[in-house]
């Protein structure tokens, strides 16, 4: 049996603990069933942000008219497109590698647990007095052998297809189905309700589902009756909310209809780790499993299933691993965006949420109609709405949507960051007239807002 200092499984974020651990003298092992460096940068949220830049500008030639240039699109080389994407990722496994030094062992292969401390892969035996399980999520399968998940269509397959269709309403959905039908691919959505973007503010994702259908061609109240695959092509049986029944064929079908825990590749039965009811591992603020010496993080635990916070969390467990620092995590508050177009940014609690925990607060949503760099995208439907505690004047929530959504909001972040009040949002001095400006007319009404509530 292998000894060492530290096991991890899943070299996902943590691969970032793992070149750590080793710079610090520790003997690691590392378990890999992939590729090195996980879902983020072979194929998720990397080369699926790679993509925006091709479809922003396809779409800002197509939208030309807005700003009264007349022009139109020559060709796109969606070949050279792919082969960007992919060359990229082709670097990533090599580069993860490169972090590690002599202390480091990398095994490729799928981890077990044995016991509470003994991990197996590809039929040897390891052991150690500190177990990472980072093992991340997994696309849910597709019920067809030859349709995609997220998971597999990166690399981008050379054969590039005319034409997709996409299942799904979440953000993976909507981004991949953004940049496809932006670059000329024959594309077509299918969502099983009227609601796209389940998960936002539902003021921001009814603006959404507004402009985005103005891009992608969407069928609502759709899902899939039956599956055929014949002559390189899928033959689907579309059926509606009214059991309407209609034919659709398409090259390419792709499913994003959620991620699933990745646990039960590890044998937990061995251990005394428990599962919560979706199969994610159980833990507690420490990142401790039930089990003594095993730690959980990232998306393996179901909480957050972001990159961000994996990172962060991997950074934490790092501190308490090797720095024998016990202090707990917690996020106060996690922010995410959506990179369409429309482009998404949102913190804090949807207005729902607000409803159903039965909290005192207000709300605002303000057009970007006071500054001029705003104004300058001819667009109107950008909007911040703001979800406010009106006895303190805590910003509970904020959703922007509208060019650099994502950027925007980090003001907002570093307000609630360190000193949660929105007055801050008010009193500052802003760039005139910059995009983030739009921040200070919806600032003054969530503020207005609470006032109006006190009289
Ligand atoms: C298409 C897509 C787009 C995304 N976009 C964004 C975004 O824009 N912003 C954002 O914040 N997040 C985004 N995400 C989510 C983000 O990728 C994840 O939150 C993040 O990668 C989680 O990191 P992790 O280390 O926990 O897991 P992962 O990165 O998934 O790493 C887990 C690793 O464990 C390996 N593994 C699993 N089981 C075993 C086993 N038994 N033995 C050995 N190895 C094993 C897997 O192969 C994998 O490499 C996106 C995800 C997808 C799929």
């Amino acid at each position: 049996m292998k000894k060492f200092d530290l096991i991890i499984i899943g070299a996902g974020r943590a691969s970032n603990l793992a070149a750590k651990a080793g710079k610090m003298g520790k003997k690691v092992a590392i378990i890999e069933k992939s590729k090195l460096g996980g879902t983020c940068p072979n194929r998720g949220c990397v080369p699926s942000k790679l993509l925006i830049g091709y479809a922003h500008v396809a779409r800002s030639i197509k939208e030309s008219n807005r700003h009264f240039i007349n022009s139109s699109i020559n060709s796109i080389d969606i070949e050279k497109i792919f082969d960007e994407t992919n060359k990229y990722i082709s670097k990533i496994d090599p580069i993860y590698k490169n972090k590690f030094n002599e202390n480091v062992e990398v095994f490729y292969g799928t981890g077990k647990f044995v016991s509470n401390n003994i991990v197996s892969v590809n039929g040897e035996q390891l052991t150690a007095p500190k177990i990472v399980i980072a093992t991340g999520t997994k696309a849910i399968k597709a019920p067809h052998s030859k349709a995609w998940t997220s998971d597999d269509i990166f690399p981008l397959k050379e054969d590039v297809p005319k034409s997709i269709t996409i299942v799904g309403s979440g953000f993976i959905a909507c981004e991949l189905a953004n940049f496809f039908s932006a670059i000329g691919i024959k594309t077509k959505l299918l969502v099983r309700s009227q609601r796209i973007l389940g998960n936002e503010d539902i003021d921001i994702s009814e603006i959404f589902k507004e402009e985005f259908v103005k891009n992608v061609d969407i069928l609502f109240d759709t899902s899939i009756n039956t599956i055929d695959y014949n002559n390189n092509q899928f033959h689907l049986e579309l059926i509606n909310k009214d059991n309407k029944k209609t034919n659709h064929s398409c090259q390419a079908l792709l499913y994003a209809t959620g991620r699933e825990s990745n646990t039960s590749s590890l044998d937990l039965e061995n251990t005394d780790i428990e599962v919560n009811e979706r199969g994610y591992i159980k833990r507690n603020e420490f990142f401790e499993t039930k089990a003594k010496g095993v730690y959980v993080v990232g998306d393996a635990s179901g909480e957050n299933m972001l990159q961000h916070a994996a990172a962060q969390e991997v950074n934490h467990l790092a501190k308490i691993l090797l720095e024998d620092k016990k202090e707990a995590l917690k996020f106060k508050y996690m922010p995410h965006g959506v990179f369409t177009e429309p482009e998404i940014a949102s913190v804090g609690i949807t207005e729902q949420k607000a409803k159903e925990l039965g909290i005192d607060y207000v709300t605002s949503i303000t057009p970007w109609i006071a500054s001029a760099k705003a104004m300058s995208t001819r667009l109107r439907y950008p909007r911040t709405k703001f979800i406010v505690n009106p006895n303190n004047y805590e910003i509970l929530g904020c959703h922007l949507i509208g060019p650099e959504s994502t950027t925007m909001m980090h003001q907002v972040l570093t307000v609630m960051h360190l000193d949660n009040d929105i007055r801050h949002l008010k009193e500052m001095l802003y760039i005139h007239p910059a995009l983030s400006e739009a921040l200070l007319p919806a600032a003054v009404d969530a503020v207005k807002e609470i006032e109006k509530s006190r009289k």
